[in-house]
């Protein structure tokens, strides 16, 4: 079998859940079988299940935090803004978008990718109401000193999280504390529900706002779905959207969670201890940053290609079928988020994307393909 950047890691009791909701229960869209996904969420974060909203992707969990969070009162004179790191998946940018607000798009640090906060600080005005930062190649790079931030200047954070679903800091679940911490459990992500993702809110008006928004704003509809009745006399007050997850999603959902602990985060490190261990040393490729506080489940593989030798190692890769991947196109240099004349440059994410390269990372690969893909890389390289 050709090797695979990245695979959704899904069988039997996948199958066997989706035929249980097919065959036993009958109703497919967002119920019992949605509630317990997210009331196991909930428990694996150890976090109230109020505070827990499953939606049917990591973009519109994020659309869904972004707009629950943003002011109800809007005096700015344009819209609301959120500053987000320009190195990230063209979603965290749309989500903001979507919920009616304005991406800021900022630079990264050079060693991990994640929002430099000394440039956001430049790019700060009064309009900004939040800030996004992305758990890019699953670390929570100083997180602390994100929130510290926020809270000094009055502003909100809404964690793109779609990479660190196990990740922990401090011993501390992600997702377990914050303002709003968003997962996607699409194909490929740390554990999947065909499609979906999750947000988690910690202010009970906020999430409920998130959860009434993510079923058109109906009231109460999540309450009454879950209960398995309608509610046929409701109100709607606000712009809503159809975002929920269904119970076919779920119920893969559930398996994938129950396999995260035993089987995926260890394989996971596994693979990224192996790819630390054949790669620190060459000359040329140099491993992101990641802090002894943080506990990382890596979701891609990310290696910088120093020197401008970056093309040298992709005709290797090639030559042997390795897939490799790039992780991101940086947001501001897309047609819909370049920066206006006169906004400060992107230095770091630029010379970034000009090393970046993921190499193959999921559960279904062997050390034997690490070693293979490292080999070539070193050869590349050598
Ligand atoms: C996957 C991803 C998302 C969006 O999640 P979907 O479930 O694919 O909508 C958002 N941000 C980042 C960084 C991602 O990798």
């Amino acid at each position: 079998m050709p090797l695979r950047l990245s695979m959704s890691i899904v069988g039997e009791a996948e199958a066997e859940a989706v035929r249980r909701v097919i065959t036993e229960d009958g109703y497919l869209g967002i119920g019992k079988e949605t509630h317990a996904f997210e009331k196991e969420v909930a428990a694996y974060l150890g976090v109230d299940e109020k505070f827990v909203v499953s939606a049917n992707t990591g973009t519109a969990a994020l659309t869904l935090a972004v707009d629950a969070l943003r002011p109800t009162s809007w005096k700015g004179a344009g819209k609301p803004r959120v500053l987000v790191p320009s190195l990230t998946f063209a979603a965290s940018f749309q989500a903001v978008l979507a919920a009616g607000c304005e991406p800021v798009a900022c630079d990264v640090l050079p060693e991990t990718g994640t929002i430099d906060l000394e440039d956001a600080e430049r790019r700060l005005t009064p309009d900004v109401f939040a800030i996004m930062p992305v758990h890019y190649a699953s670390n929570p790079w100083h997180i602390d000193a994100v929130y510290d931030f926020a809270r000094r200047r009055g502003l909100r954070v809404i964690e793109d999280a779609a990479h660190a679903f196990g990740c922990r800091h401090k011993e501390k679940k992600i997702g377990s504390f914050g303002d709003a911490v968003c997962f996607s459990f699409d194909g490929i992500k740390n554990i999947t529900c065909g499609e979906g993702g999750l947000c988690v809110i910690f202010n009970e008006e906020e999430a409920r706002i998130a959860a009434d928004a993510r079923l058109l704003a109906v009231e109460g509809d999540t309450a009454a779905r879950f209960a398995g009745v309608r509610t046929w006399d409701p109100d709607v007050k606000r712009l809503g959207w159809r975002f929920h997850m269904s119970n076919i999603m779920a119920a893969v959902g559930r398996v994938q969670l129950a396999r995260l602990e035993p089987e995926f985060i260890p394989a996971r490190r596994r693979l990224a201890a192996l790819y630390a261990a054949r790669l620190e040393g060459l000359k040329d490729a140099a491993l992101l940053r990641q802090s002894p506080d943080d506990f990382i489940v890596p979701h891609i593989q990310v290696v910088r290609i120093l020197n401008g030798r970056k093309d040298a190692v992709k005709a290797a890769l090639a030559a042997r079928d390795i897939p490799m991947g790039v992780h991101y196109k940086p947001n501001h240099l897309l047609t819909l988020f370049r920066p206006e004349a006169g906004d400060p440059p992107f230095p770091a994410t630029e010379q970034l994307y000009r090393e970046l390269v993921t190499l193959p990372l999921h559960p279904g690969l062997t050390d034997d393909d690490v070693n293979f893909v490292c080999d070539a890389l070193a050869e590349a390289l050598k």
